[in-house]
């Protein structure tokens, strides 16, 4: 289950309701903003920009009270490095990274960034820090320049087009008749499966966050697109601290260090080598998989 989906059901409601214009759109954002499922404490903190060092320090939590998913997780990311999350179905990958931007408070233990506790930092300027880039790209009825821009409301058009650039998105935009005015969605034109996700990782080169969470398609686009934008995501990944929900043996592999997230907590840490070598958990895992 994603609980990913959550926050974004959310802004899809406004949306239905939302007047013509990224200046409508905005005003609900704001609204939203105001009124988070979890409130600032009193005394909480503005951060300006973070390194992205993220610790888990014996962190539990649970849906319900009486059923905790997570149990006593400790975990160090050092700022720039990629972690792959793998492991079973349902073991915890996703509730680990829904805790970060705090779509859910702990029930034990503390997570931090640079070593403050998440819970001291004022939530929109935490939220400002943390991208998420999953499977299901939300785009809205606008041109392609509004659906760029929400990565980053204020943004100009030289780094809207420079977000288009670094996304590879120069050649689609320019091909179309009104460039980047051009409108997409249900009145407009329809965007492949590819261009959506190629869009979702333009908004993130513009809003520009140290952190990013990255939550793997596992329904396949065609190889070629898949590749593509695979090296999309690596380019995007390059400088901040990546926490990816890994299905792609691509990423798993190339990731800096694999994390094997199993019913009772994180078992196994490494490299991919490393812990094929070990033969554990993420061996089998890997064996049973790729048939390797
Ligand atoms: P998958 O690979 O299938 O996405 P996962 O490792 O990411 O799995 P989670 O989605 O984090 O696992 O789920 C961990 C546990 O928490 C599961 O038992 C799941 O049923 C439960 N869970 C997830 N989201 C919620 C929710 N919103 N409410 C209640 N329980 C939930």
């Amino acid at each position: 289950s994603n609980v990913f989906f959550r926050p974004i059901e959310k802004i899809n409601a406004v949306i239905e309701s939302y007047p013509k214009g990224i200046a409508g759109f905005k005003r609900y954002l704001e609204v939203i903003d105001t009124e988070p499922d979890i409130a600032d404490k009193p005394d909480a903190v503005e951060v300006g920009t973070l390194r992205g060092d993220i610790s888990f320090s014996k962190v539990s939590f649970g849906y319900e009270d009486d059923r905790k998913v997570l149990e006593d997780i400790s975990l160090s990311v050092n700022a720039g490095e990629t972690i792959a999350f793998v492991g079973p179905s349902g073991a915890g990958k996703t509730t680990i990274c829904s805790l970060l931007p705090r779509f859910y408070d702990v029930t034990g233990g503390a997570i931090s960034i640079d070593g403050i506790d998440i819970r001291d930092m004022k939530l929109s300027s935490l939220r400002k820090q943390i991208g998420i880039v999953q499977q299901d790209v939300f785009l809205f009825s606008g041109t392609i320049r509004e659906n760029i821009a929400y990565g980053k409301l204020d943004a100009e058009l030289p780094e809207i087009w420079q977000a288009a650039r670094q996304a590879r998105l120069e050649e689609l935009i320019n091909s179309l008749p009104k460039g980047m005015d051009t409108v997409i969605g249900e009145r407009g034109v329809k965007l492949s499966g590819g261009q959506k996700q190629r869009l979702a990782i333009a908004r993130m080169f513009l809003k520009n966050p140290p952190i990013l969470i990255l939550d793997e398609a596992t329904s396949a686009l065609d190889t070629e697109t898949e590749a593509a934008i695979q090296q999309s995501l690596a380019d995007l990944s390059v400088g901040r601290t990546t926490l990816v929900i890994a299905h792609r043996l691509t990423t798993i592999k190339n990731a800096d260090r694999i994390v094997v997230v199993s019913e009772d907590g994180i078992s196994e840490e490494g490299r991919h080598e490393e812990l094929v070598n070990a033969g554990g958990t993420y061996s089998r895992l890997y064996q049973a998989q790729y048939n390797a």
